[in-house]
C-alpha cells in the first residue's frame, strides 16, 4: 500500500482567530474575582478614551460584551480605556458556582491589569474590593447634580497588559498628557 503523501491541513488552521491570550503570563495584581463576587455582569462596553490621553486614541465603540472583544482593542492599540456598564446578578460565593460573567477570569488569564478603576458617578478611584463597588453601585454624590441618575452602574476600566503603575518601577509611564 503506497503512503500517501499527507496533505498540509495548515490552511485551515490559518484561519482560525489568534487568541490573544496566548503568550501572556495571568494577572498577578489585579484582584479580578472580586467582580465575580460582586456579582457584575457588562452589559455595555465601550471602548473610551483615558483622561489625559489624546481624544483620538480610542475608538468609541460599543463592543461585543466579551473579554476577547476588549483584548483585540488592547491589542489594536486603543488605550486600554473601557467604559463598563454593569449589572448585578447573583455574586459567586465559591469557586464552584457559575461566575457572573467568564470575561472576568479571561482577561486574568490574559494578563489584563487594572491600572485604575473610577466610578463614573464620583469620580473617584475605587479599591478593588466588592465593599467598595457595591458602595458606589447604590445611590450616592455625583460630580455634578444628576449625575447618579446619568452614569448609575458604569466605570471606566484602565486596563493594560503591565503591571499597575503604582506597583511597578515601569519607566514607560503615561501620567502626563
Ligand atoms: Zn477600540
Ligand atoms: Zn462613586
Amino acid at each position: 500500500m503506497p503512503i500517501k503523501e499527507s496533505v498540509p491541513s495548515a490552511a485551515a488552521a490559518v484561519a482560525e482567530p489568534e487568541t490573544p491570550s496566548k503568550t501572556r503570563a495571568a494577572s498577578q495584581y489585579t484582584k479580578w474575582d472580586v467582580f465575580d463576587k460582586a456579582g457584575l455582569r457588562p452589559t455595555i462596553i465601550r471602548c473610551d478614551v483615558l483622561p489625559g490621553h489624546p481624544a483620538d486614541e480610542s475608538c468609541k465603540t460599543n463592543l461585543i460584551p466579551g473579554a476577547s472583544a476588549m483584548l483585540r482593542h488592547m491589542d489594536m492599540e486603543h488605550g486600554g480605556g473601557f467604559l463598563i456598564t454593569v449589572k448585578e446578578v447573583a455574586p459567586q460565593t465559591k469557586k464552584s458556582e457559575p461566575s457572573a460573567w467568564p470575561g472576568w477570569s479571561e482577561l486574568r488569564t490574559a494578563g489584563a491589569e487594572i491600572q485604575f478603576l473610577r466610578c463614573e458617578v464620583c469620580d473617584a478611584l475605587l479599591n478593588q474590593s466588592v465593599r467598595e463597588l457595591r458602595t458606589h453601585l447604590k445611590p450616592h454624590r455625583g460630580k455634578f447634580r444628576g449625575a447618579y441618575q446619568a452614569f448609575k452602574n458604569m466605570f471606566l476600566f484602565n486596563i493594560q497588559f503591565t503591571p499597575p503603575a503604582a506597583v511597578g518601577d515601569d519607566a514607560d509611564e503615561s501620567w502626563d498628557a
